[in-house]
């Protein structure tokens, strides 16, 4: 079978590697390089527990079997491609501040953010609950002014940028071709049917055709309104800080104060924002601003600690906060976007989902189908509405940008 993939963030290339490594002859075009969109702006976070918890809905359970998957995935891609993704499994610590405020105007992450006290869906067998003084012990560099912490000890980190390394390697020693600098321009159809994608280069043709375009989803031409399910970019801004001589960096990813912290081999990530502003992946000052006054009010030595990034990226969100993962109304056309602000960790489940789909005409996870928005999915699953509080889109300002696109 010939697969055409656009877009080699980390959804495009688990899928890519999966298909290829089954035998499908896969290429990935992508409009820039490998992990250039959402991929390597995120936290690399693999947080099943801290961002869904024990809830009991389609996003939770698809988070779990990622969890599950994620180890098998880390061996298997080191063993193929010989990249370190340095998989850490070292637990976060949910921090709840006792001064804690909520409604800021960029929309923290924070999981344990509901009026200072933990999330209750982020509560389980798992999951312990820690003093402040058991909480500080953990992480000495936590603020006074904590109040106790939820502790779990299961969550991972992962560095993306050596992940896209990996991917490439792995996809291309399986036989898959990545094409870089290669725009997809539209999907070529014939008697309904996709039969490839045009690039200002060529015309890739193929069996099966998947935009897994992150927040760019939206933007391939050639198809009827309503193919594609409706794709929003969701900004998000990170710092990176460095430790002045003699400092140690926290040994766990901390959530706290609106924020989180993730440690990265010599450096901390601090992030993130929530905006809605479009395709603009600008480095806000009010961000940056912002940013470093969380992370002291929650770790105050950083205060002297060097910035030494700053960047910005674009999370695909869909209206109803799940992902779209599946067959589109254009026979052999496939979608695999709004993954939000869990593709990292959702990646080994969607190149899993994907490749069933693909290869088996396999559904395992029917809630995520695509075609939910345009009426043509054969089940829209009462359970999406049960997700709806986290919806990233149910406001006006997701039709002002559709209609505006
Ligand atoms: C600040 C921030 C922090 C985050 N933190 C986390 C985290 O800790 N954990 C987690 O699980 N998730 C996190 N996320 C979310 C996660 O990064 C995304 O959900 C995930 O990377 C989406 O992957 P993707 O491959 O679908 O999209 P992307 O990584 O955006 O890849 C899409 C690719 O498609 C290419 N493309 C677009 N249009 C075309 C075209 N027409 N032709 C060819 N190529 C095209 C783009 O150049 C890009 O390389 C975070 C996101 C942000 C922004």
């Amino acid at each position: 079978m010939n697969v055409v993939i656009v877009g080699a963030g980390v959804a495009g290339l688990g899928i890519g590697w999966k298909l290829a490594k089954a035998g499908a002859k896969v290429k990935v075009l992508e409009r820039a390089q490998a992990g250039s969109g959402a991929t390597t702006a995120s936290g690399g976070m693999i947080a099943a527990t801290a961002e869904l918890g024990h809830s009991e809905t389609p996003e939770a359970a698809f988070a779990r079997r990622a969890n599950e998957l994620w180890p098998g995935f880390v061996a298997d891609v080191e063993a193929q491609s010989g990249v370190s993704v340095d998989y850490r499994k070292n637990g976060s610590l949910m921090a709840a501040l006792k001064s804690e405020h909520r409604g800021h105007s960029h929309g923290g992450e924070h999981p344990a953010a509901s009026g200072g006290q933990p999330n209750p869906h982020a509560q389980g067998a798992d999951i312990a609950m820690l003093t402040a003084e058991e909480a500080r012990a953990m992480e000495p560099m936590l603020t006074e002014d904590v109040a106790g912490a939820l502790w779990a000890p299961h969550e991972a980190t992962i560095n993306t940028h050596a992940l896209v390394r990996a991917l490439v390697t792995a996809f291309v020693k399986a036989g898959g071709k990545l094409l870089i600098n290669e725009t997809a321009v539209l999907v070529e159809t014939e008697g309904g049917r996709a039969i490839g994608v045009r690039t200002p280069f060529a015309l890739h043709r193929a069996d099966a055709c998947v935009i897994a375009a992150g927040a760019w989803t939206f933007g391939v031409e050639g198809l009827p309104p309503g193919a594609l399910p409706p794709v929003i970019p969701v900004k998000g801004e990170i710092v990176v800080l460095t430790p002045p001589a003699g400092a140690v960096l926290p040994k766990h990813v901390v959530w706290g104060n609106e924020i989180y912290v993730v440690p990265r081999a010599d450096r901390l990530l601090v992030g993130a924002t929530v905006e809605r502003a479009g395709f603009d992946t600008s480095k806000s000052p009010e961000a940056y601003r912002w940013l470093l006054r969380q992370s002291t009010g929650l770790m105050p030595a950083l205060e002297d600690w060097n910035v030494a990034e700053h960047w910005a990226g674009l999370r695909p969100a869909t209206p109803d906060g799940l992902p779209v993962l599946g067959a589109t109304a254009v026979d052999g056309l496939y979608v695999a976007s709004g993954q939000y602000r869990n593709g990292i960790l959702f990646a080994p489940a969607v190149a899993e989902v994907m490749s069933r789909l693909i290869l088996e005409r396999a559904n395992d996870f029917p809630a995520f189908d695509p075609r939910r928005f345009d009426g043509s999915a054969p089940h829209v699953p009462a359970s999406v509405n049960e997700t709806a509080h986290r919806a990233p889109g149910k406001d006006s300002g997701f039709q002002e940008w559709h209609t505006g696109f």
